[in-house]
């Protein structure tokens, strides 16, 4: 069986399939969330900086939850989330809407040439310097 232990907490778990950190981790990781779902949902407008002070999680976890796109940003995080490619105010997720079309275009054109996509990070890599 595999047992590994828990980058958290150091306990000793036997991970399923893709699982990181503990079961113990994963709830209060969970109970987390859904601290600042609640939150939110009850104080819309909030500032993230109150969010996080009121909910005692982390903003960068916060913003890891919108990147996530498990939460929205309300009209008091205006401006917090940004599209990683164009700069865009985003309300969830990685990218604007049209940044995230050309990527899913781009992931679609790699399942069906995995060719293609070996040339075009090689193109990224010239354009982003
Ligand atoms: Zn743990
Ligand atoms: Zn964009």
């Amino acid at each position: 069986m595999n047992i590994k232990n828990c980058p958290k907490c150091k306990k000793l778990f036997s991970p399923t399939s893709g699982q990181i950190i503990c079961p113990d981790c994963i709830k209060a990781e969970e109970e987390e969330f859904e601290k600042v779902r609640d939150y939110l949902r009850e104080n819309r407008g909030a500032d993230i900086n109150v969010v996080s002070n009121e909910t005692g999680v982390s903003t960068k976890k916060i913003l890891r939850y919108l990147r996530e796109g498990r939460l929205e940003v309300t009209d008091g995080m205006k401006d917090f989330l940004k599209c990683e490619k164009c700069g865009v105010s985003i309300k969830s997720g990685q990218y604007c809407r049209s940044c995230s079309e050309k990527v899913s275009k781009n992931l679609s054109s790699v399942l069906v040439n995995p060719n293609e996509n070996n040339k075009e990070t090689a193109k990224m890599h010239i354009t982003r310097k």
